[in-house]
């Protein structure tokens, strides 16, 4: 996508501050969600560096989802929802992660085959034990992660450390 339509979508990324809860900005992708040139460029630029490289796209629920649906659809792959835990009918595996208070833990079936290449996709990347908790997963399925590709990294936070993979690839960072 073009640099310039690319700074279009990055403006429409709306900050909420103190939600959920006080301190906390809030990255709102719904109105970049909305605009369909913006979410056309998004998307293209998510997947561009692991064009060929992968064999389905995983999304983090819930605003992953969003953002793995068209990419899957645009590159022609498979698509895998990644859950919250409690709502798959028969998870194959899960993982858990820590939260600022308590604990999450997210879940995903085996429908994909034994080595499948899969590039990971989620809208915000802050801490980023949630994609740590999702490789993790990956693993454990027997999948390959063959790259991640997250809208928006917040700096400062230690995610990109902490995930601690130099090819992670996000569009926009704070
Ligand atoms: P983390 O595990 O700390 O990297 O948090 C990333 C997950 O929490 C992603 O699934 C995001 O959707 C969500 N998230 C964390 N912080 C924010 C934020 N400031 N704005 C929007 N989403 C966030």
């Amino acid at each position: 996508p073009h640099p310039a339509e690319l700074e279009r979508a990055r403006r429409l990324i709306r900050e909420v501050p103190d939600y959920p809860s006080p301190g906390i900005l809030f990255r709102d992708i719904a109105p970049l969600l909305a605009d369909g040139q913006a979410l056309r460029a998004t998307v293209e630029a998510l997947i561009a560096p692991f064009r060929g490289a992968f064999d389905v796209v995983a999304g983090l629920e819930a605003r992953g989802f969003l953002l793995a649906g068209p990419a899957a659809y645009a590159s022609g792959t498979g698509l895998m929802p990644i859950r919250k835990a409690g709502k798959l009918p028969r998870p194959a595996a899960s993982a858990r992660y820590a939260l600022e208070y308590g604990t999450a833990e997210i879940e995903a079936h085996d429908d994909l085959p034994a080595g499948s290449r899969v590039l990971l996709i989620d809208d915000v990347l802050a801490t980023g034990g949630t994609l740590i908790a999702a490789r993790t997963l990956l693993a454990e399925l027997g999948y390959v992660t063959a790259g991640t590709a997250i809208l928006f990294e917040i700096d400062g936070l230690g995610g990109r450390e902490a995930f601690g993979d130099p090819a992670l690839h996000t569009v926009f960072h704070s």
